[in-house]
């Protein structure tokens, strides 16, 4: 144990000091599940584990409030394992080494996993308190959340009795979360005719664009590699005649692309086409000036392949990616500044005779996205593209009229002075797949202040964990009074 176990409230961090010591990497929950398992044991409650790895808990109410309604408390077992490439450290292993830095705890040259760490503390806190009243609780610990949310996809509901959850997954001291988005991925197929060419060849390379997650940063406006490049070739259309030999980018189906790279054969003189590439490039810097100001263009010389699309299909991948949309397409009418819908082109690639689109859709509202979808499927069969649908994941809706969310927000101006700030993420959730596994679930999500998490730079401020716990006591008081 180190001094974190003196921090208040003392049974969580003592909670919170005991798994630091158990190794927790997504996949890897096998000891952290047994240490529950065992500490439900202990305390003679009942537990069930499902046939993903998901574990819950059952507590019964404090005396007199055994007949009030089930609450369930979810959070996470696994971290996010990231390290310093300079430190020593094994995380099959090693425990984590706590460090405090005035009001902040971190670890040391690792990721503390306090996300979602401090969560699971305050449920074992919990599960052992015998000083807070409380109706009924099922304390769902759940497994993979940080590589898929596999754990949450996975759940067995029927293993949940209650009806309204409180997960404790934030990162914001204050706020409480109230939705986020599903997901959708398309596949676009398009047959490309290529055949012997000639002229000059020539690369392109669009790069040092910031990309980011293409959830949470679409909302910058940030440029897409892959589109603008399409869009600097389009203009060059207009001025001279050229092949496409390849266009490709992008790599993650969640990352805005950052590069870019096509390979053309100009028929003829290359000066009107470089003029023409460098006209758009000097148009789009300066559109893109504060949202991506090391954006670069190169042109370079190449051999030959002496093969290229054909004229046709140079066209046809051209228009077909100008007319793909990218970015913002809605935002939320009810919450300002959340992002409702976008959709990101991720990926480009030629594989054969086939140019192989990636495009990966985002919505809180689940007629949104599967419009989203219907109009890049619209867009493709216009071009001649097959699709398929990939796996995605359900949103969730915001309900700004949620009973939990009335007793929270009336809470919390009590234990913090001021009320909550209402928010949601353009991101997928656990809430999200768990209130389709169980419809009708009322949740909400809280936190502690947790900054950089899945960084070695992961703090968590000391103090907010203890209002944390005194928000989380008084709910749950409340809820079973
Ligand atoms: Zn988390």
């Amino acid at each position: 144990m180190t001094f974190v176990s003196s921090f208040e409230p003392r049974p969580l961090w003592a909670h919170f000091d005991r798994i630091l010591e158990i190794p927790r990497g997504s996949k890897e929950e096998d000891r952290i599940r047994r240490h529950v398992t065992l500490l439900a044991e202990r305390h003679g409650l009942e537990h069930d584990t499902d046939a993903t790895g998901n574990l819950v808990v059952r507590k019964p109410g404090t005396a007199g409030r055994e007949n009030a309604p089930v609450t369930i408390l979810q959070g996470h077992l696994d971290m996010v394992n990231e390290k310093d490439s300079d430190v020593a450290h094994d995380f099959a292993s090693d425990p984590i080494r706590p460090r405090q830095e005035g009001e902040w705890l971190h670890a040391t040259g690792t990721t503390l996993g306090a996300d979602n760490g401090i969560g699971v503390a305050a449920m074992l806190a919990l599960l052992e308190a015998s000083d807070v009243p409380h109706g009924p609780l099922e304390l769902l610990f759940t497994i993979d959340e940080e590589t898929g949310l596999t754990g949450a996809s996975g759940l067995d509901a029927s293993l949940l009795s209650g009806r309204r959850l409180i997960n404790l997954d934030s990162e914001e001291e204050g706020d409480v979360t109230v939705g986020c988005a599903g997901g959708a991925g398309t596949v676009l197929r398009l047959p490309v005719e290529s055949a012997a060419a000639t002229g000059t060849a020539l690369t392109l390379r669009l790069r040092g664009l910031r990309g980011g997650h293409s959830g949470i940063d679409i909302v910058l406006q940030r440029g897409n590699a892959l589109k603008l490049l399409a869009r600097i070739l389009t203009a060059a259309s207009e001025a001279a005649s050229f092949r496409l030999v390849r266009l490709e980018g992008g790599n993650m189906h969640n990352a805005i692309p950052r590069e870019a790279a096509a390979a053309v054969l100009v028929e003829g003189d290359t000066a009107a086409f470089r003029a023409a590439i460098e006209a758009e490039l000097a148009a789009v810097k300066a559109e893109f000036q504060s949202a991506d100001p090391g954006m670069t263009l190169e042109i370079g010389a190449a051999t030959s392949p002496g093969r290229a699309f054909s004229p046709e299909a140079t066209a046809t991948v051209l228009r077909l990616l100008e007319a793909l949309p990218h970015g913002v397409l809605a935002m939320s009418p009810d919450i300002p500044g959340l992002v409702e819908t976008s959709t990101n082109v991720a990926t480009v690639k030629v594989e054969g005779d086939t140019l192989v689109v990636g495009t990966s859709s985002r919505s809180s509202a689940g007629s949104a996205l599967r419009a989203a979808e219907r109009r890049i499927t619209a867009i493709a069969e216009l071009a001649g593209a097959a699709v398929e649908h990939g796996h995605g994941y359900p949103g969730w809706k915001p309900d700004l009229k949620s009973p939990l969310l009335a007793t929270v927000k009336a809470l919390q101006l009590e234990v913090y002075g001021h009320e909550p700030k209402i928010v949601a993420v353009h991101a997928g959730l656990e809430c999200g797949i768990i209130g389709e596994k169980a419809p009708g679930m009322d949740m909400v999500s809280i936190g502690p202040q947790i900054e950089a998490p899945h960084s070695p730079n992961e703090r968590v401020h000391i103090e907010s964990v203890g209002r944390f716990w005194r928000l989380l006591a008084v709910v749950l008081d409340r809820l079973s009074a």
